[in-house]
């Protein structure tokens, strides 16, 4: 099974899929970004940072499940180990922004694609000032990027559910029972 989380820069989607993962043994998937690497990331998502040559160089050999430009910056999932681990019938986690969900929509329509909320965006706009990642003008290109990307959820339809994360540990398990209604529709 496919399961997609998709959310706004600093709704905490990372901290959601490193735990999700590991209650729930999912297959974590690293993708490839040409974002440079900085000192927090190590609290983040795990990535292969590579140069815009390498980037496309994959991009033409076909390396992607799908890709996306955020913040002038690209953004791919590697076909190889998602496709290997699906074919051994695991359970695999993308953790991508919603261009890419469309495309990965389109080819797995079976995928349970769940969408991270903010409680409200005063909060979230407190959480990307938080993290201490980015400049003020960084914070604010996210902050304006991320209500673009909920309107853009809200109105695609494109997801089987969303899921406000006000407390870490309670959004896990809403996305855990979620997982396993998915698995098996009617059971316990
Ligand atoms: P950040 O640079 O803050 O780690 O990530 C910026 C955005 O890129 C986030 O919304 C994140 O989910 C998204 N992203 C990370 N990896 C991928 C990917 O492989 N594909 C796509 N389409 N988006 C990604």
């Amino acid at each position: 099974m496919l399961i997609v989380l998709v959310g706004p820069s600093g709704v905490g989607k990372s901290t959601i899929s490193r735990k999700l993962a590991e209650r729930m043994h999912l297959k974590y998937i690293v993708s490839a970004t040409t974002r440079a690497k900085n000192e927090k990331d190590d609290l983040g998502k795990i990535y292969d940072h590579v140069d815009e040559e390498t980037f496309f160089k994959k991009l033409e050999n076909g390396e992607f499940l799908e890709y996306a430009t955020v913040f002038d910056e690209y953004y791919g999932t590697p076909k190889r180990p998602t496709l290997d681990y699906l074919a051994n019938g695991e359970d695999v986690l993308l953790e991508i922004d919603v261009q890419g969900a469309m495309q990965v929509r389109f080819q797995y329509p079976d995928a349970l694609m769940i969408f991270i909320m903010p409680p409200d965006e005063a909060s979230l706009l407190q959480r990307l000032r938080e993290r201490g990642r980015d400049t003020e003008e960084s914070i604010e290109k996210r902050f304006r990027g991320a209500k673009r990307e909920i309107w853009m959820a809200k109105g695609s339809r494109a997801f089987d559910d969303m899921v406000i994360n006000d407390d870490v540990e309670r959004a896990v398990t809403e996305i855990s029972r979620l997982v396993r209604q998915k698995k098996s529709p009617g059971g316990i």
